[in-house]
């Protein structure tokens, strides 16, 4: 390949725009016979005067492979050069295949004016393709415009309604803006994807069904974990630009569940930024990243041939972390000193969502640690406790449909502790009859007893689960086995304290468990590999499994009048049932209880705890039915 890459080079050096040497090159990108064929662009194109290049958008480059997915997701800060490739890549696909219809949607028409006329314009003006736009039959509206290879782009909008967009055809169809889409719009619009094109002959049988697979390709960047775009990403491989430290090996991942705010350096730089010391850094030893170094890691590498999905926070591009000018602007964002908000600076800097803070275990983090037998292998799980290799095991239950969102489901959960330390999950499941009380008990009872489990850690909290305590010692288990659990977010700092029995309410003895402070403590044991899991069971949206649970936590920090700041964790119902969490939460929190203590995780010492004012004020389902219950505390 490279052997035809500098025959054109040699052929274009005096005549770019020679009608022979475009033709060779487009014949190339037709007959996809380069992996990435980006390195043709600076022979096709110019912008400003310059030969077009990826040199400083090398990112952007996995839009130029040579066959792309069904979908492809690109989740992205502002200013990283997307409209621009978008715009280079439409039009050398169009130029490149003959008969072939690439629709451009964005919400507003506004949008699409512009990405029409300010980039795909320029574009095709300064190119040598000019000639294939440039005839008096062609058409070249801001809406529309037509190759003399038959082919044409398509631009248009749809914000209210999906009308207009219904009458064309297309091969692929590109969403620009996808964020503020409304996301019901999609599966309408994709209608359009015509999987054939009538018509053309092409020898290369091969050749013509890549060429005109059709293509979802969505552009946009973050707003919040419910939003079309961070669902879309979710279902996609989950691109993370990898960047090795040349000194420590480490391998930075830039998103903010690993090491991008670590890589984002210390706030005031002694150095000026400049190629050779970036602004970027390991998050690990602190030496300087260099991003030309990174590749493409993608989380679930098993997508990749049906939705491709890339992240691309500012931090990554040449123009951000190897200038002076842009590092300080991005640090600026950072640290409010533009009065751009959090959600801002996680947005359009970051390129991650944002819904009051960050989530608080990531599926990478997850699946780092997911490395135990499947959770369905009960006999190698019966093998395991009797070969003794825990000191303490145990079962945690989070009990369903008491929920303020509808009907929830019943989590199961079982753990064990290693004479290391090391907490082993090794199965659970989730009930499908959260509403049959006895049947539920008596399940629970069986499979604690079938797994001779030590105890029983479970949900507590409120009159309902007090219920559910109270049949589960009708089936026989004993008291003594049973450990209630009610969640707090408020207290004296610890993250679990014993409740004494209360006679005259008839409330028995119980644990209190700080919700912030327990989860933060399992985020913290996840990332150090202290918890680890059973297999990882996601395997699509229908069939989540359990593990995604804990993908459905997120920080929450709230500014309150006169308390400042405070800390909690909250549950993005968008993502995901988070009740598997909680019955983990639950049995991990039996297994410190009965060993006598609770790992020393110092940070988190230093968070404050909610009085019940201000977590009524940040969280109404607790006003309603539990704030009775906090207030009785302390
Ligand atoms: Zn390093």
């Amino acid at each position: 390949m490279s052997e035809t890459l500098d025959l054109l080079q040699d052929l274009v050096v005096s005549e770019i725009n020679h009608v022979e040497v475009v033709q060779q090159v487009l014949q190339v990108v037709a007959d996809r016979k380069m992996f990435y064929y980006d390195k043709l662009l600076p022979l096709l194109f110019n912008l400003r005067g310059k030969p077009l290049t990826l040199k400083n958008h090398f990112p952007m480059r996995s839009l130029f492979a040579r066959v792309l997915p069904e979908q492809v997701t690109y989740k992205t800060g502002r200013q990283i050069s997307k409209s621009a490739s978008n715009a280079t890549h439409s039009v050398i696909m169009g130029a490149a295949t003959p008969y072939y219809n690439i629709l451009h949607v964005t919400p507003l028409f506004e949008m699409i004016r512009k990405f029409s006329a300010n980039y795909v314009a320029p574009l095709i003006e300064e190119s040598a393709l000019r000639e294939m736009f440039v005839s008096p039959r062609c058409n070249k509206s801001v809406l529309q415009r037509s190759l003399r290879n038959g082919s044409n782009l398509f631009f248009t909008f749809a914000f209210n309604d999906c009308i207009r967009v219904r009458g064309n055809t297309a091969n692929a169809i590109k969403y620009d803006e996808y964020q503020n889409l409304d996301a019901s719009f999609e599966p309408i619009i994709n209608q359009t994807v015509a999987a054939s094109g009538a018509g053309i002959d092409f020898s290369d049988e091969a050749a013509l069904s890549e060429a005109n697979a059709p293509c979802i390709m969505r552009f946009g960047t973050p707003l919040t974990f419910e939003n079309g775009l961070e669902q879309a990403w979710e279902t996609s491989s989950q691109a993370e630009w990898a960047i090795q430290c040349e000194k420590c090996r480490k391998i930075n991942i830039p998103t903010l569940r690993e090491d991008l705010e670590k890589m984002l350096g210390p706030r005031e730089r002694i150095e000026k930024v400049t190629p050779q010391t970036p602004g970027i850094v390991c998050a690990k030893c602190g030496h300087y990243l260099y991003t030309r170094n990174g590749r493409w890691k993608h989380a679930f590498p098993e997508r990749r041939q049906s939705h491709v999905g890339y992240h691309i926070p500012q931090c990554i591009m040449p123009f951000h972390c190897e200038s002076d000018q842009g590092w300080t602007t991005l640090q600026q964002y950072r640290f409010n000193r533009n009065k751009a908000s959090v959600a801002e600076f996680y947005n359009e800097i970051c390129g991650e969502s944002y819904d009051h803070g960050a989530k608080l275990i990531s599926v990478t983090d997850i699946r780092h640690v997911a490395v135990l037998p499947p959770r369905e292998d009960f006999e190698t799980h019966l093998d395991v406790i009797r070969s003794g290799r825990y000191v303490d095991w145990g079962m945690g239950i989070d009990w369903g449909g008491g929920g303020i969102n509808g009907i929830s489901k019943t989590a199961f959960a079982f753990a064990g502790l290693r004479g290391d330390g090391v907490i082993e999950v090794f199965s659970g499941f989730r009930s499908q009859t959260p509403n049959n009380f006895n049947l539920e008990a008596n399940r629970a009872r069986d499979i604690a007893y079938s797994y001779k489990c030590r105890f029983i850690a479970m949900d507590f909290h409120g009159p309902g689960n007090r219920l559910r305590w109270d049949k589960l010692l009708e089936t026989g288990v004993p008291k003594s086995m049973t450990m209630p659990i009610s969640y707090t977010r408020v207290g004296n700092g610890a993250v679990s304290r014993l409740v004494p029995e209360d006679r005259k309410e008839r409330i028995p003895a119980h644990h209190q468990l700080n919700k912030a402070r327990s989860f933060l403590t399992i985020s913290q044991l996840i990332r150090s590999g202290r918890i680890r899991f059973f297999q990882y069971d996601y395997k699509n949206k229908e069939f989540p499994g359990l593990l995604n649970d804990f993908t459905s936590l997120a920080e929450d920090r709230v500014k309150l009048k006169q308390a400042g700041e405070i800390y909690t964790i909250i549950h993005v119902p968008a993502i995901g049932p988070d009740d598997f969490a909680d019955a983990v939460n639950y049995v991990i929190c039996g297994l410190f209880t009965r060993v006598g203590r609770w790992p020393d995780t110092g940070s988190i010492m230093t968070i404050a705890d909610l009085t019940p004012e201000q977590q009524a004020a940040i969280d109404p389902k607790y006003r309603d039915e539990n704030l009775d219950w906090f207030l009785k505390d302390d």
